[in-house]
């Protein structure tokens, strides 16, 4: 009996320690990988601006035109995707930047792809570059609008604010062919073809921002989900823009939140989460990670809130334009203040 007692008060103890052990783990996950400095906007949104206005309108008119004469912009239709990149490229032109193609070729089905590439040359750092990236595909027939015209509307509208204000280092902006299934990380992905040739030029990319569906918000209780287990963590409601990265990227998304935060009135979160959760690498930052340059992804999650995701229902008649306008002019505070040295 006596034997029994004291066996049972062993186990006990072990099961003691092991509980702490487990808390403690999750603490500090919580700490290095969830707690984001700042804090998240709360409460109803201030009025938008007149700027906001009219880049709201700006975004809305790019992705009517992407997702609605260049729907089903893909390699499947060597044709349309063509005429999404002369869209992008002329809009890039007409800002006052030299857009150049980066052309490569892919075997199933065999296309000539391109990605459409403008820099702004850096005042102090030329050599320093920041890249702002998004992908101007769109999944085999389907229009696309939240994925990816948001994305790209964005980086469009970022490179006209931009293109007028040099700052200290480059600003890369690349719209990159070939991030939809069956190219998701193949060699025939735009962006890894991208990251590998500037990895082998030397290029120094100090940081890159995958811009991956902007556009859906919903302050639904129940409308965001999660990958298991990061519910507990995160908020329900899904009417915020998402900052995420890898654990190898933490100060960037770190650096990139916190900014935004400082700077725009609207809810936001972030991680610096294991690549391996899914979704997490679900994007073009997922490229250059690859290679070894430090990514995050800006994205309203994609699959975990939108119910048109990869279907005939990504219109553009889903998107919230004002509250796209008002994380693209956060956006730009970021991008500011990475390309700073
Ligand atoms: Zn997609």
């Amino acid at each position: 009996m006596a034997k029994f007692r004291l066996v049972t008060r062993k186990s006990l103890k072990r099961l003691a320690i092991l509980a702490a052990l487990i808390a403690i783990a999750l603490v500090v996950a919580w700490w290095v990988m969830i707690r984001m400095p700042g804090a998240s906007h709360r409460g109803p949104l201030p009025a938008l601006t007149e700027a906001q206005a009219s880049l709201a309108t700006e975004l809305e008119s790019h992705v009517r035109i992407l997702a609605g004469d260049l729907a089903a912009r893909s390699a499947f239709a060597p044709n349309r995707l063509e005429s999404a990149a002369a869209y992008i490229e002329s809009t890039l032109a007409a800002v006052g930047l030299s857009p150049a193609r980066e052309w490569f070729e892919i075997a199933s089905p065999r296309a000539q792809c391109s990605n459409i590439v403008a820099e702004i040359r850096g005042t102090t750092f030329p050599g320093e570059i920041v890249v702002i990236g998004a992908h101007y595909d769109a999944v085999m027939s389907q229009p696309g609008a939240d994925d990816n015209a948001s994305g790209v509307a964005a980086v469009l509208a970022l490179a006209k604010r931009l293109a007028p204000d040099p700052q200290e280092r480059t600003l890369r902006f690349v719209l990159f062919a070939n991030e939809e299934p069956p190219f998701f990380k193949t060699d025939q992905m735009g962006s890894l073809v991208h990251a590998r040739a500037s990895k082998a030029r030397g290029d120094r990319v100090v940081a890159m921002l995958a811009l991956e569906m902007l556009g859906h918000y919903d302050d639904t209780p129940g409308s965001q989900r999660y990958p298991p287990g990061l519910g507990l963590l995160y908020p329900d409601r899904a009417d915020f823009i998402a900052f995420v990265g890898n654990v190898g990227s933490r100060a960037l998304v770190r650096r990139a939140i916190r900014v935004f935060r400082a700077n725009a009135s609207f809810p936001s979160q972030g991680g610096a989460i294991p690549a391996g959760i899914p979704g997490v690498d679900f994007s073009d930052h997922w490229s250059f990670n690859k290679v070894g340059y430090k990514a995050v992804m800006i994205t309203d999650t994609a699959h975990e809130r939108n119910p048109h995701y990869h279907t005939r229902g990504d219109t553009p008649d889903t998107l919230d334009y004002e509250r796209m306008a008002r994380v693209v002019e956060g956006l730009g505070h970021v991008i500011r203040d990475l390309a700073s040295n």
